[in-house]
């Protein structure tokens, strides 16, 4: 008795841990393919030739492109603080998170106040990550990748929640201005317009992806970190350092394959000598645009992932970022042709090209890879925690 009591409790044990141990023999094996994936892509899969520092500017080639794309935390026409808030640019001190006077003190009921086209509303944390997951990804992408982006977005919220609701409006967490925050849709006053006959259908994909990582977020020392994503990077993403001026360690430059399928992976902004002088003596009125247009660029800096740091123009030096933001460039890894009548930068990539590259996600899911190993991948070092609420 006391021996078929034992085969029993064995039995038990051997059934209760079946499901276990096929999730982490699953798990290890995705783990083996994504990382065999990544390495080969590393050694031969460069999309775009790294440019290295003090590259110079001129002679890209050219393309255009045109389907939406996405990125958070631009931080519009100013130097983004990754820590909460932006300040203008001219390396402004980053606002210290504690310093905020409306901190929160966390998600106590589950709920988050979102300015939707100006308006506060309050809503749960996981409608609001529907609303973005709606905005910001194409629901046409594989499912694991829809889910990486549902818990970024779950995670940029709740790191805005943490760090206090910032000057810009101090009446709501967080706001549906891209730029600024991230984008935003009422999912279901906006489907039907947004997909048509496949309005449901969509719906429920993204419901259910949001379902799939509910309260899942992003830690790193169990604070939830500042997620930012975009749409398409270049062969590899940039550190935040490089774009944004901080070092932070899970926002480091990693490789990224799959951002070419990007229709904006590509693109070229072209203006006439007078137009491109004009726009920059309004930014920079110190510049000295006079002579040979060849001569006006000059030693430019670039990341290890190709964005343009640093140059000098007309004398005066300038960043890259900002020159992304004044002339509406796709991306501030970019490359210049200048003739006698016209200036045009021909960018790589699609968005800030910082953390989660949406197309990176997309083609490390379709190569088997599933949420949680990709969002290990754009933020390394990082750990995936369930949000107690
Ligand atoms: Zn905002």
């Amino acid at each position: 008795m006391k021996k078929l009591l034992g085969t029993g409790a064995m039995l038990l044990l051997i059934i209760y841990l079946l499901p276990v141990c096929y999730r982490i023999y699953a798990g290890t094996a995705l783990g083996d393919r994504a990382k065999d994936v990544l390495a080969a892509y590393a050694e031969t899969g460069q999309e775009q030739p790294a440019e290295g520092l003090s590259e110079p500017l001129q002679d890209g080639q050219a393309a255009a492109g045109g389907d939406p794309g996405s990125e958070n935390g631009q931080g519009g026409s100013s130097v983004w603080n990754p820590m909460g808030s932006t300040v203008q640019p001219s390396d402004a001190p980053a606002d210290s998170p504690a310093a905020a006077p409306d901190r929160q003190p966390g998600l106590l009921n589950g709920d988050i106040t979102v300015l939707v086209h100006g308006e506060p509303q309050t809503m749960p944390l996981e409608t609001y990550v529907e609303g973005v997951v709606a905005a910001e990804i194409s629901p046409d992408f594989p499912e694991d990748a829809i889910r990486a982006q549902a818990v970024a977005a779950r995670t940029y919220a709740v790191s805005k929640i943490n760090a206090g609701r910032p000057m810009q409006h101090r009446n709501a967490d967080i706001c549906d201005d891209y730029t600024h925050c991230a984008a935003y849709l009422d999912l279901a006053a906006a489907a039907s317009a947004r997909w048509g006959a496949s309005a449901d259908a969509n719906t429920q994909k993204i419901q259910k992806a949001v379902c799939d990582t509910a309260g899942e977020i992003i830690t790193k020392d169990g604070e939830a970190i500042v997620a930012v994503f975009h749409a398409a990077s270049a062969a590899r993403t940039e550190s935040a350092k490089d774009i944004w001026g901080s070092d932070i360690p899970y926002l480091q430059s990693v490789v990224s394959p799959g951002g070419s399928a990007c229709e904006k992976y590509e693109g070229t902004v072209r203006l006439t000598l007078d137009e491109f002088r004009i726009r920059v003596l309004e930014n920079y009125p110190a510049a000295d645009l006079s002579g040979d247009p060849k001569r006006w660029f000059s030693a430019s800096t670039r990341s290890e992932a190709g964005a343009v740091i640093t140059c000098t123009l007309g004398g005066v030096q300038v960043k890259g970022a900002d020159l992304r933001t004044i002339f509406g460039l796709n991306s501030s890894n970019f490359t210049l042709t200048i003739n006698d009548q016209t200036i045009a930068f021909h960018t790589i990539g699609y968005g800030h090209g910082v953390g989660l590259s949406q197309y990176g996600a997309k083609y490390l899911a379709e190569q088997g890879s599933r949420y949680p190993e990709i969002l290990s991948h754009y933020y390394p070092g990082t750990e995936l925690t369930r949000l107690q609420v």
